[in-house]
């Protein structure tokens, strides 16, 4: 080895610490060769899957197992050395970038350690690349759902480094909706588990706030992962559109109609005439302005109905025409094409930019009109090829690097395209992250408060800050910026050209969120503890908090409602009662149905993380709710998240916040994810036998059946009867859907035993009644 270059420790600015050092001492834990000094063999991990910046780590350091990896952690700490981990280095935001520090690459952790198919899970080390999981499980009915465009060569630990989406994210959920449990080395050296994985978990949300912490928190060594079951049937149908505006049009149509599609992707015609141009080509009408690719997926009984339905709304907005795949190998092909689109672009120019930001689905014809303006104005080709079903565009643009002016003119209109999303009310990252790319426009989205607290967030996982250094928050926005100037000047390769926008809706914080902050900053200075008081229906749960001043949430207005986005933004003393008749009466409804008084407030209902039978089908309060404002102990007023359905901007506040019983701050607003009411929604009640031995063998044959049900909760006798629909143990469920699917799964529940229809409002009744010694399951 020789020894090239040096490293400096954060904590120690400016002292010099020999690259040869660290590299002899991680020698000792990996081998020789397991560990790279010379610039000519670490020019590989110069770059990640972003062209425009290139990092030079210091050292490089390859582990082969978890056990190597912990010792090289607590060897780095003891050094006090920072360091960088990669993955497959495919990342789309600098963010696996080693400035001057040591790369620690988990390329070589690449066991499947479990498959436990009868509980869909399976644990996985870090190096694990996403797509062979699924090919690991080939024949057993279960497939891991993220699908990033990348998943033929990313791994697990970047996934969850990166809360990473893809096309399937739309119904299925991103990163963090499959991740059960982590084993996780924090920067200082110390293992801790967090999750659980049977998915239950009390207490602070570790693990959401760990998933997307894009590296900074600490290193993944084994993840346990959801599996979830391959559909009964899938079509795979390609909508062709003359303009736009139809193709975005149909796509909140889609959404409004209460379909959620597997997929829903959009290409613009210069991505088409790329991909067409590529040895990738799918067939996509090269003349077509867009065209949708829209997957639909699910049980057999409802799937050629929900299909029809979206071809209806893609024809009502003036689709020219819509092909449905007639087979595997064309379902293949033109998947094929989408996903390797970011490639197919690689041949219109030598360089590109991938750009990922987020709007609200109704703002997309709006968007799409000012990036093409943008476009035209400085003279770029922008390609647009995005998650359009929740509004995750990927404005790109192929460009020549080495030409000074066409450089800038690119950053310019990148700087002015993320201007355009947060205006319309978006983010700047709904899956690629922040790292080094997205910095400096992280003020623009969070005030300098919210990002302090992110910080202080980290400073949880990694006081030193050593893991990922100047990645995902600009330092200067935390307090603690001397302590950490190293880091913070650490030079950002670019600035975006824009304005601030302020950060709260209309730029101004209401005035009940700067009450609390006066009442909290009070009893901060006369050190008097507080009761958090909603409506006050459920004061004595848990553990009650023992202080004699109250602290009133009392604002209840709906802020904001966008019934087109499905998105709602209430302040926290709002009644959950007051939200569902608002959405009820657009057909929509909240995913929040908590046991207990319906005048309980929004604000309560996430603080104790509180959920009802709706949790089977939409997750708990974490999986609901894409931002909140919350203000902490010490008055400090900080927001998580945003009002768009997918967000990767910054540390998730948001989860850490809900179920966190009010001791990390009041929650005063939160924007909630609502649901479109099912074309049909029928309640069924099955009787369960007698014998506990039987009741166990329905509930386990139960468990397989092929429902796709809102809600099944087997209630006992003694609330069949004081719900007025039976005598003995029964389930009930709760079918949603379109008719024939309704239809399909009643008919599988029937096989079990003697099942009726009940009135839909034992949903109600059943939250509000609970009788002590009664006894309620999920079934999930
Ligand atoms: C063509 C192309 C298409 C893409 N499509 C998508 C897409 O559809 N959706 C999407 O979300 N992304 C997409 N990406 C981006 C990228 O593939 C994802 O972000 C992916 O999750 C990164 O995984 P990786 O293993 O390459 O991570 P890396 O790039 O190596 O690292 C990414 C981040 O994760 C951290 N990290 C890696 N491993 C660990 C670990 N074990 N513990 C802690 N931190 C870790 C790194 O420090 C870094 O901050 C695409 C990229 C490309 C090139």
């Amino acid at each position: 080895m020789s020894a090239s270059a040096h490293l400096e420790s954060p904590q120690a600015a400016g002292a010099a610490l020999p690259a040869k050092t660290i590299g002899s001492r991680l020698a000792s834990i990996v081998g020789e060769r397991r560990v790279l000094v010379r610039q000519n063999e670490l020019l590989t991990y110069t770059a990640d899957g972003l062209p425009g910046y290139r990092k030079h780590p210091a050292i490089a350091v390859f582990p082969g197992t978890r056990d190597e990896v912990v010792k090289v952690v607590r060897a780095l700490a003891e050094l006090h050395a920072p360091f960088v981990v990669r993955g497959a280095g495919t990342g789309l935001s600098g963010g696996a970038l080693a400035d001057g520090v040591v790369l620690l690459g988990l390329q070589r952790l690449t066991r499947i350690i479990d498959v436990d198919a009868e509980n869909a899970r399976a644990i996985v080390e870090p190096g694990v690349v996403n797509a062979v999981i699924t090919r690991a499980l080939a024949g057993q009915g279960l497939h891991f759902a993220p699908d990033p465009s990348s998943q033929a060569a990313c791994t697990i630990g970047g996934n969850v480094a990166e809360n990473a989406g893809g096309p399937h994210c739309l119904k299925y959920g991103v990163t963090l909706n499959h991740i059960l449990a982590l084993t996780v080395v924090l920067p200082d050296g110390e293992v801790v588990k967090l999750g659980n994985p049977t998915g239950e978990s009390t207490g602070y949300d570790l693990l959401g706030a760990f998933v997307g912490s894009e590296g900074c928190f600490g290193v993944v060594l084994d993840a346990t992962v959801k599996l979830t079951r391959d559909p009964q049937a899938v079509r795979t149908l390609l909508a062709d559109f003359m303009d736009v505006d139809d193709a975005a049009r149909a796509v909140s149509g889609i959404i409004a109609a209460g379909i959620v599609p597997a997929a829903l992707e959009m290409m613009d015609n210069p991505t088409i005439r790329a991909v067409e141009a590529s040895v990738y080509a799918a067939g996509y009408p090269t003349d077509a302005a867009a065209v949708l690719l829209i997957e639909v997926d699910g049980l057999a009984a409802g799937i050629d109905a929900d299909a029809r339905r979206v071809e209806a709304i893609c024809r009502e907005a003036r689709a020219r025409g819509v092909r449905i795949a007639s087979d595997a190998d064309e379902r293949a092909r033109l998947w094929q094409g989408r996903k390797k689109a970011f490639g197919a672009m690689g041949r219109v120019a030598p360089h590109l930019v991938v750009q990922d930001a987020v709007v609200p689905r109704t703002k997309l014809p709006e968007t799409l009109a000012a990036i093409r303006a943008i476009g035209e104005r400085h003279g770029v080709t922008v390609c647009n090829v995005f998650h359009a079903g929740d509004g995750n565009l990927h404005p790109n643009i192929p460009y020549d690097a080495t030409d000074p002016d066409e450089a800038r003119r690119v950053e310019e209109a990148m700087g002015e395209v993320m201007r355009v999303c947060i205006e319309a009310g978006g983010t700047i990252t709904g899956e690629h992250g922040v790292g080094l790319d997205k910095l400096g426009y992280m003020p623009l989205v969070f005030s300098e408060d919210s990002l302090a607290t992110m910080c202080r967030l980290r400073d949880v996982f990694d006081p030193e800050r050593r893991a990922n250094p100047g990645k995902v928050v600009p330092v200067h926005s935390c307090r603690e910026w001397g302590r950490h100037a190293a880091i913070a000047t650490a030079p950002v390769d670019r600035e975006p050209s824009v304005v601030p926008v302020p950060e709260a809706p209309g730029g101004r914080l209401r005035e009940e969120t700067l009450r609390l902050r006066e009442e909290i900053r009070a009893a901060q200075q006369s050190r008097t503890p507080l009761r958090v008081v909603g409506a006050g229906t459920w004061l004595d749960a848990m553990h009650p908090v023992v202080a004699d001043r109250k602290l009133e949430v009392r604002d209840a207005e709906i802020v904001e409602y966008v019934p087109g986005d499905l998105t709602m933004t209430a302040r926290a003393g709002a009644s959950l009662a007051s939200l569902a008749a608002a959405a009820r009466a657009n057909g929509q409804c909240i995913g929040l149905d908590p046991f207990g008084d319906e005048k309980g407030t929004l604000g309560a209902t996430l603080a104790t993380a509180s959920a009802g039978p709706l949790a089977h089908a939409f997750g708990t309060p974490r999986d609901n709710v894409l931002g909140v404002e919350l203000v902490t102990g010490d008055g400090t007023i900080a927001r998580g998240g945003g009002r768009v359905v997918k967000n990767v901007a910054g540390f998730d506040l948001t989860r850490l916040a809900i179920g966190s019983w009010g001791t990390l701050g009041v929650i005063t607003e939160a924007t909630l994810r609502l649901r479109a009411l099912p074309e049909q929604d029928l309640t069924v009640a099955l009787a369960l036998p007698a014998q506990p031995r039987a009741t166990a063998d329905v509930l386990a044959r139960l468990h397989a059946l092929p429902l796709a049900a809102w809600a099944i909760e087997v209630v006992d006798g003694a609330i069949a009867r004081a719900l007025n629909v039976g005598d003995g143990p029964l389930v009930l469920a709760r079918l949603a859907g379109n008719e024939p699917l309704v239809a399909a799964q009643r008919r599988e529940l029937a096989t079990l035993g003697d099942v009726a229809a009940v009135d839909g409002d034992v949903w109600a009744r059943l939250r509000a009644i609970e009788p002590p010694g009664a006894t309620v399951v999920r079934v999930s």
